[in-house]
């Protein structure tokens, strides 16, 4: 422990924010850039180095987080470097994404504000890469076995990644025009610049790893022939089927998916498109659905200039402080939490309702109505209790000229030709079946990723692919692996 008085002098200071007026005019990330770097020697100073560190347990990779706050602490950043990448491949991703379960479990948070782990985190990984620590590590030598990897978000990527490293030769397949999943085309920019993206897969494609965009398996190249070329498949073709909501008006013009319309508003920061076709500009925005999904595109509508935006959550708003009898330390609990989206909505006031910060709680969407042309003009809803039960006399309608639902997603895509193609089998909530080993019920196939677990994270879907790749590796060598496995598919309940 660098400084064993660090967590009574230091009080917790996190990476700051940009002023909302200025972000809000750019698609930039919302954090001050190189206010990290001078905070967080400081900050790591905090950790107690304790006897049984609950934030390992906590981060589902495993991360060793008090020998880096330790490292970072004495500025031995190389070190920390090489500490952090020994169990997490992309933490420049999860520096910025994660929704930091570890600083819930953190012994700290018992009674104090907890380490900021992620921003220690992110600044090891935005150092080690500009100091060059981080360079491609190709294999020495190749073992002649091939891998098809399907599917190219964090647990396709981190499956090839650990695999080429082990020596075997690795093809990602994407059916989208660029490389990423979830991280290219669902995230925004304001949350993380593609740059970070883009330095992993150059680093990545040096390594040796080949990828091929614009390719469906199950529909541009057939599953079967994969499966007969090459030694294994990893199918990490994420969650992609999408909940609906059947009420009333739902056939309206101007009322579409999150991913819709997330998608072509990335589109455009790529610049693919000049305008995203569903842009936000000048409309009223209502976003049915109270999580990340939503508030990624209440951050998005803020940008294109609505004119006014509202966010509905179906669940009471939650308390400020952890429920101590529900959800004890250490687990992850469900606070009231301000996302940077949500202060750009608070202080610029997009919302025509009361919750100053867009955000209507305990509200369900009864129907939309609209114009003459077809068109949603109105959104009719009505407050519910914990059961979801209307509350008499609360009905009441928000203007709304695009509606975007945001209402999480069910498991991969039953359509996806793959699925067919090879056979495989699902679970009875649609995600894909594996045992204990990530096999599928087809010899030689392995799943990983939302595909097989659902609807998740970034951190669980590196912590699958790393895991993932160990059980390719072994089945390819007919021996014991070197690669680590930080997870077993069912051995840990989903956190966060
Ligand atoms: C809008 C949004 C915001 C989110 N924000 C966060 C966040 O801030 N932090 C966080 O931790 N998590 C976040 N998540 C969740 C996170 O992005 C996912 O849990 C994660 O990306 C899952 O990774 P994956 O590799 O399993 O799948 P994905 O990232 O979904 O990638 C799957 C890829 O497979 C491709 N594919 C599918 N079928 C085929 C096929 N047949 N052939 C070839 N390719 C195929 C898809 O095109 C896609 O690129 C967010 C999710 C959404 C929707
Ligand atoms: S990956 Fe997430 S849970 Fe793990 S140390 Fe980083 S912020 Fe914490």
């Amino acid at each position: 422990m660098a400084d064993p008085r660090g967590f009574m002098t230091t009080p917790r200071e996190e990476w700051p924010r940009r002023p909302v007026g200025e972000r809000v005019r750019d698609w930039n990330e919302v954090y001050v850039p190189g206010a990290l770097l001078p905070l967080v020697n400081r900050q790591a100073g905090r950790c107690m180095d304790c006897g049984i560190p609950f934030c390992h347990d906590a981060c589902p990779l495993g991360n060793l987080i008090p020998d880096w706050n330790d490292l970072v602490a004495r500025d031995d950043w190389r070190t920390a470097s090489d500490r952090l990448h020994a169990t997490n491949n992309f933490p420049e991703f999860t520096g910025r994404l994660c929704p930091a379960p570890c600083e819930a479990g953190c012994v700290l948070a018992i009674n104090q504000p907890a380490v900021t782990i992620k921003n220690v985190e992110c600044a090891i990984a935005d150092r080690a890469w500009e100091e060059g620590f981080v360079p491609p590590r190709p294999p020495d030598r190749l073992s002649g076995r091939t891998v098809a990897v399907i599917g190219s978000g964090p647990a396709g990527l981190a499956a090839a990644q650990q695999l080429t490293r082990a020596g075997h030769t690795v093809a990602v397949y994407e059916r989208d025009d660029r490389i990423g999943g979830l991280m290219r085309y669902g995230i925004p920019e304001f949350k993380m610049e593609k740059r970070h993206l883009e330095r992993r897969l150059e680093q990545m494609r040096a390594e040796g790893t080949k990828f091929r965009t614009s390719t469906e398996a199950g529909r541009d190249v057939d599953a079967g022939h994969l499966r007969a070329r090459f030694d294994a498949l990893v199918i990490a073709t994420g969650a992609t089927a999408w909940r609906e909501l059947d009420v009333p008006g739902r056939a309206l013009t101007g009322v579409h998916q999150a991913m819709e319309y997330l998608p072509l508003a990335n589109r455009v920061r790529e610049g693919d498109l000049e305008v995203s076709p569903l842009s936000a500009a000048g409309k009223h925005v209502v976003i049915v659905g109270g999580g990340d999904t939503g508030a990624d595109c209440l951050g998005t509508a803020v940008r294109e200039g609505a004119a006014s935006v509202t966010q509905l959550d179906i669940y009471a708003r939650p308390g400020a402080e952890r429920d101590e009898d529900a959800e004890p330390w250490p687990t992850y609990p469900k606070l009231y939490r301000l996302s940077a989206a949500h202060e750009e909505a608070r202080e610029l006031r997009t919302a025509p309702v009361a919750d100053a910060d867009a955000r209507l709680f305990a509200a369900s969407t009864l129907r939309f109505t609209g114009d003459a042309a077809g068109h949603v003009r109105s959104l009719h809803l009505v407050a519910v209790d914990a059961r979801r039960r209307p509350l008499p006399g609360t009905g009441r309608s928000l203007p709304a000229d695009l509606v975007l639902l945001a209402l999480g997603f069910s498991g991969p895509d039953r359509e996806n030709g793959l699925i067919k193609q090879l056979g495989l089998e699902l679970e009875p909530r649609g995600t894909l079946a594996r045992d204990a080993g990530f096999a599928t019920n087809v010899p030689g196939v392995f799943a990983a990723g939302d595909a097989a677990r659902g609807q998740s994270l970034i951190v669980w879907a590196i912590a699958e692919g790393r895991a993932v790749a160990a059980a390719v590796d072994r089945y390819l060598t007919h021996g014991p692996t070197r690669l680590p496995a930080p997870i077993g598919p069912y051995d840990r309940p989903m956190t966060a």
